[in-house]
């Protein structure tokens, strides 16, 4: 495998009989020597204790919706499906509440069961189809300059070690275990169960716009920008046209309208999903028609509010199939950032018919996390899976090296444990844990060697 952003995309693992895997985005497959479904905790354990002494490695899967190869393997493949669902709910008297689930509960499930008891996640990133264990262990977020990543909803997990034990973490109970089990690639353990801090049902007043990108840039900042005075800010740019849409969603009292027709829901899902597949098409068969393909489809994009449920706000349905990079930026860097990506694709014309999302949240604790300690912006480009995304993906990631940009760990990307180190304060210690817990590298694969490097014998 390479380690540029561009090719550092498909890993086959070592071809050998057994049940073939592939991720949503076709960037991934593995041949597991075995693929289990776990029944519940009790056959995790002993799917783990069978690989150790059958001298295989383990990976979780949960969703397949990781563009790098972070649940690879050609050992023991768990897929954690059977594990999902409600397991405990604690009220709080704030309103909160705690809510245990299984590991591999999807968020669309997790949404749903939430629901029905009053309450919801606090953010959300733009699609349910994760799990939840695979959401928080590459550090999934959503955008809200006050909120951090779903990492930062996790009040406690339980996870079979590479000894076989179960055990539950939190912020008292080993917190240095927490903080890797919580976002850390799967590296120290397989979850079976998140523990989430969620808040009452919301709704939230979408507002989309489309503006012009110089405008948008000049009305992010400062005390009255949009940033700071809305809840949830999230931004798409047409590449080689100076549009943007922009979309700001605040809560609002429930009941408040107007409400989303059901119409619009299904002109919704034709130019998000068949119209748009429909360019794309277009654009591979005739890469330089995308310029004039971007500037229409930025034409019609058309303004409108709405009201609804916090999860019907912000989750969408991504039917197109594309490949992603995405890296955090210091907060106060985007403009520059911004600025030299389009410079970029306007002279070079690399045909790129995909809008460039831009998001925000807040500075976070959790020593993994592409927010850790830094108010942050993510840009995320993406590529038409028949195009190819090397040349873009790599010009983009040399344009956010030189600002310290960490990339999101479940997306295509470049960099490797010793340039990661130097971007994560907390990176050794993330390793002592894991060389604490899984010593013999139990849980490890090409991507862990890769990005977290290693695993150091205590
Ligand atoms: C269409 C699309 C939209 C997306 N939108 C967003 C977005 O809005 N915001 C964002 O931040 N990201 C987004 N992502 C990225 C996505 O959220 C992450 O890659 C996430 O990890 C996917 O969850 P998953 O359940 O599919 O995990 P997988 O890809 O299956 O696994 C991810 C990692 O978690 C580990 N893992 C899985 N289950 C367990 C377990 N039980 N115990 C231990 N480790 C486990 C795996 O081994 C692997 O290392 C998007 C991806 C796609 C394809």
């Amino acid at each position: 495998m390479t380690t540029t952003a561009g090719r550092a995309r498909t890993t086959t693992a070592a071809a050998r009989p057994g049940p073939a895997w592939r991720n949503w985005s076709g960037t991934a497959t593995a041949h597991a020597q075995r693929f289990w479904r776990p029944r519940d905790a009790a056959d995790v354990v002993r799917a783990v204790r069978w690989a150790a002494r059958a001298g295989l490695r383990v990976r979780a899967v949960g969703g397949g919706h990781s563009f790098t190869d972070a649940a690879v393997t050609d050992g023991v493949l768990l897929s954690l499906d059977h594990l999902s669902g409600l397991e405990h709910l604690e009220r709080r008297p704030d309103g909160t509440a705690h809510v245990t689930v299984g590991a591999g509960t999807r968020l669309r499930t997790l949404n749903r069961l939430l629901a029905a008891h009053g309450l919801a996640m606090e953010n959300l990133g733009d699609i349910d189809r994760q799990s939840v264990a695979g959401a928080i262990s590459t550090g999934t977020h959503g955008t809200g300059a006050r909120l951090g990543g779903l990492a930062t909803q996790v009040v406690g997990v339980r996870l079979v070690g590479a000894d076989g034990e179960v055990r539950a973490v939190d912020a008292t109970r080993d917190p240095a275990l927490f903080e890797v089990a919580r976002l850390g690639l799967g590296s120290v353990g397989v979850l079976v169960a998140v523990t989430l801090r969620v808040v009452p049902a919301f709704t939230l007043r979408a507002r989309e716009e489309a503006h012009d990108l110089v405008d948008v840039l000049d009305r992010l900042d400062g005390p009255d920008g949009w940033v700071a005075t809305t809840d949830h800010v999230d931004l798409y740019w047409f590449p080689f046209t100076r549009r943007a849409l922009v979309k700001r969603n605040d809560r609002v009292p429930a009941g408040s309208g107007p409400r989303l027709a059901v119409r619009r829901r299904l002109e919704d899902e034709l130019l998000q999903n068949g119209a748009f597949e429909l360019t794309n098409r277009v654009a591979a068969a005739l890469p330089r028609t995308v310029p004039a393909l971007n500037a229409v489809a930025a034409r019609a994009l058309a303004d409108r509010t709405y009201c609804a449920p916090s999860a019907d706000v912000l989750v969408t349905r991504r039917r197109v199939v594309f490949r992603e990079m995405e890296y955090a930026v210091p907060r106060d860097a985007l403009r520059d950032v911004v600025e030299e990506v389009d410079a970029w694709l306007r002279r070079t014309r690399e045909p790129v018919p995909f809008p460039v999302e831009i998001r925000f949240t807040a500075p976070d604790d959790v020593w993994l996390s592409t927010a850790y300690q830094r108010p942050s912006a993510y840009l995320a480009v993406h590529q038409y899976h028949r195009l190819p995304h090397a040349r873009y993906f790599d010009a983009v990631e040399a344009i956010v090296r030189t600002v310290d940009g960490r990339p999101h760990w479940g997306k295509l990307h470049g960099l490797d444990a010793a340039r990661l180190a130097e971007l994560y304060p907390r990176f050794d210690d993330a390793r002592a844990v894991r060389a604490e817990h899984d010593p013999d590298g139990l849980f490890r694969n090409a991507y862990t060697d890769r990005v977290l490097g290693p695993v150091l014998r205590p």
